[in-house]
């Protein structure tokens, strides 16, 4: 009798746990969290990066991005010279025996960098991804750089300057930030023009196709291994679908001169940027997008909308190509995460996990591992600030945000039962790493 009640309370007791555990609930004690955390942090921590959008970069190198700062950027809170984590990060990387940038402290790092790019080499850059744990890099250049290791850093090439063959001068007058924006693009295709050999624009709409896609596959060949599209600073990334007649009869009416209206160079740039979604598509090019907000006080939030995007996101002709939507599509980063609901659209928090503090990023990160856990990647947006403050200071703030906020967000939901804390691990190593490398073709 005895024993058959010690049974029937053990079955009791094992229903009891069995029912509790699988309803998630919407609080949980902060003890608790706090325990789970200290537990994660220290296996999140060894977790080898997959660092899906970076530029990678001493400062004086032009090459760093297709684009400069415009001429007066107004900076969010974190990222100004007064951060004390900047300092830290000085301090875990290098040592910096100082506790704040007044110039003649700074110098102190400015010298050690520069005698780094003095040194020549790609062991400098080996060493800064080595300390962070930071396995391989993208790297979004215009063109690598010589002391970027290939086999860690990996190519990203800017796409946008085919967009802008024609006279600019209607573009470049817009504001003073694209008057900043616009030559550069012109440098780059200047550029793109040389390195296919062609001397001019070609005499038709076909024959600028050919060169496009023709640099395309060559980038590819010189080991792009994803292309980017900034045109968000430039223009809407809503891209309608013209047909070829139209934009052939706009390229043969101004390639050899003449202003387009804004509605005729809208109408080519549409076309245009098919032909390389499609070009992409063939190649097996992931696409990036500037999908965020940005900087410059002429950015526009409703332009850079994500949104937008969906007609091309969720376009049959285009299920093959995989869009890679960076920035989180910050601050609009619920709608970025059902975008990426399509098999083929991923997101990344770059740039985001360095705007803001980890207890937002956390909210953020916790938000999207509920919803599509596989479609989201680390992202550093590594950038140098000025000479002092470089890409491996940003490289350490976003590396440490991402790795404490993951942590966090990953400690509320098994603190609230939505699953176990090896499931979290398996969780955190798809957002710093497989994920992305999947995507690359690194990881089955
Ligand atoms: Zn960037």
């Amino acid at each position: 009798m005895k024993k058959w009640f010690r049974f029937g309370l053990a079955c009791l007791l094992l229903l009891a746990a069995s029912s509790a555990r699988p309803q998630a609930m919407p609080l949980s004690s902060t003890t608790d969290v706090q325990r789970i955390y200290n537990r994660l942090l220290p296996q999140i921590d060894p977790i080898r990066i997959y660092d899906n959008h970076s530029h990678a970069t001493f400062p004086d190198d032009s090459d760093m991005d297709a684009q400069a700062a415009p001429p007066d950027e107004s900076s969010v809170l974190r990222l100004r010279d007064t951060n004390p984590e900047f300092v830290a990060a000085a301090k875990a990387l290098f040592g910096y025996p100082y506790d704040d940038f007044q110039p003649e402290h700074a110098k102190w790092l400015i010298d050690k960098k520069k005698a780094a790019e003095k040194a020549g080499g790609t062991a400098y850059w080996v060493s800064i991804l080595d300390k962070l744990n930071i396995e391989t890099c993208l790297a979004n250049r215009v063109a690598l750089g010589p002391y970027l290791d290939p086999k860690r850093f990996h190519w990203v090439f800017f796409v946008d300057s085919f967009l802008f063959p024609l006279d600019n001068r209607d573009q470049t007058g817009k504001n003073p930030d694209m008057g900043v924006y616009i030559p550069l693009q012109e440098k780059v295709l200047r550029r793109y023009m040389q390195q296919e050999n062609v001397g001019g624009l070609p005499a038709d709409l076909a024959g600028y196709e050919t060169f496009v896609r023709q640099a395309l596959a060559d980038n590819q060949k010189k080991g792009g291994v994803a292309m980017k599209f900034e045109v968000a600073y430039f223009r809407s990334l809503y891209f309608s679908d013209p047909p070829r007649e139209k934009a052939e009869a706009i390229y043969a009416k101004y390639h050899a001169g003449g202003v387009p209206s804004e509605e005729e160079y809208r109408t080519f740039q549409d076309y245009v940027f098919r032909v390389l979604i499609d070009q992409a598509g063939k190649l097996g090019l992931p696409v990036h997008f500037h999908s965020a907000v940005g900087i410059g006080d002429y950015f526009s939030l409703r332009n850079g909308n994500p949104l937008n995007l969906e007609n091309v996101l969720r376009d049959p002709r285009y299920a093959k190509v995989k869009f890679v939507l960076i920035h989180g599509g910050y601050p609009h980063t619920l709608e970025m995460i059902w975008l990426t609901a399509a098999k083929n659209v991923y997101t990344d928090s770059s740039l985001m996990g360095y705007y803001v503090y980890p207890s937002e990023l956390k909210n953020i990160l916790k938000q999207w591992i509920s919803l599509f856990p596989e479609r989201m990647m680390f992202g550093s947006d590594a950038f140098p600030f000025n000479d002092a403050v470089g890409a491996e200071e940003t490289f350490w703030l976003a590396a440490r945000s991402a790795r404490t906020a993951v942590a966090a967000a990953l400690a509320e939901l098994v603190a609230e039962g939505a699953f176990t804390e090896q499931k979290a691990l398996e969780l955190a190593r798809m957002y710093l790493h497989d994920n992305a490398a999947r995507l690359y073709g690194e990881l089955k």
